[in-house]
């Protein structure tokens, strides 16, 4: 396990719209397939495909995304669309390549599976259904028939660790593996503000009111757009039920069991907020 904190923006990345002029020496290329990358294994490590090495992966490059710098190194955004891919190379989940790239690749990938999916969605405009163009200075792209602008999108949402002293609470989701347990997130409506949305959803998920919120940080890089940590407590005997399939309330002391945190960046914060605590 790293022992990093939280991951967060990455710090020596450069973000731009446009490709240089002259690129750099090597490039990397984050190749899109859903929420996973294209990559080649060589025992532990993994490596992404240069630029010049997209043909040879039978991608076509019509929809390249120039993402911007890290160390140096220029770096693309590309759907891999339907291509098949043949060995080494193979399509990796970002979640689980979370352990084999850097704190700055993972937040650059997550950045590319954003950007990547953009493109592909919004080829068209949603209001007349026209093609649209690629904006040459901004992260955009236009209609020229009705002139709207359709930015990429991003899907703001809170992930929350619930404490009663030592206690943490997590939840089981009929949609996770059995034995699962993770602590609680949702996805912001519209019109609401992030408090608002983490109270509903703990809410909704296990039928509690929770109070004495602490903001603990944000996080944009990653697997499924997570964006905020904060940390609540409940107030003792607070009856637990609700919309969640199983619940779990851990008596942790200062850690929790590490089998209970298998698998998401999310329940391995939990993890170390808990031996913080
Ligand atoms: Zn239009």
């Amino acid at each position: 396990m790293k022992s990093e904190p939280v991951k967060s923006q990455p710090v020596k990345f450069v973000p731009a719209v446009a490709a240089p002029a002259a690129l750099s020496a090597r490039t990397r290329c984050f190749v899109v397939r859903q929420l996973g990358l294209v990559v080649r294994s060589e025992g532990a490590q993994v490596f992404l495909p240069e630029l010049s090495e997209l043909p040879r992966l039978g991608l076509s490059t019509a929809d390249l995304q120039y993402l911007g710098r890290l160390h140096e190194e220029d770096c693309f955004a590309l759907d891999a669309g339907r291509a098949e891919l043949s060995a080494p190379w193979a399509v990796q989940s970002l979640r689980s390549l979370y352990d084999q790239l850097t704190e700055e690749e993972f937040g650059v990938a997550g950045r590319a599976v954003q950007i990547a999916t953009f493109a592909v969605t919004h080829r068209f405009c949603g209001g007349c259904g026209q093609p649209t163009t690629r904006d040459a200075v901004e992260r955009c792209v236009r209609c020229r028939s009705c002139d709207l602008v359709f930015y990429p999108r991003v899907s703001p949402a809170i992930i929350v660790l619930v404490r009663r002293g030592q206690e943490a609470l997590l939840a089981s989701s009929a949609r996770f593996a059995t034995g699962f347990y993770s602590t609680l997130a949702g996805f912001v409506e519209p019109g609401e503000s992030l408090e608002q949305t983490l109270v509903r959803e703990v809410f909704e998920e296990v039928g509690i009111q929770v109070e004495n919120v602490r903001y603990f940080g944000t996080d944009l890089s990653g697997v499924r757009l997570v964006a905020n940590d904060w940390e609540w407590s409940l107030g003792d005997g607070a009856p637990l039920h609700g919309n969640a399939q199983d619940l779990l309330l851990v008596i942790c002391g200062r850690r929790i069991p590490e089998n209970l945190l298998e698998g998401t960046p999310s329940a391995r914060f939990a993890g170390r907020d808990a031996e913080a605590g």
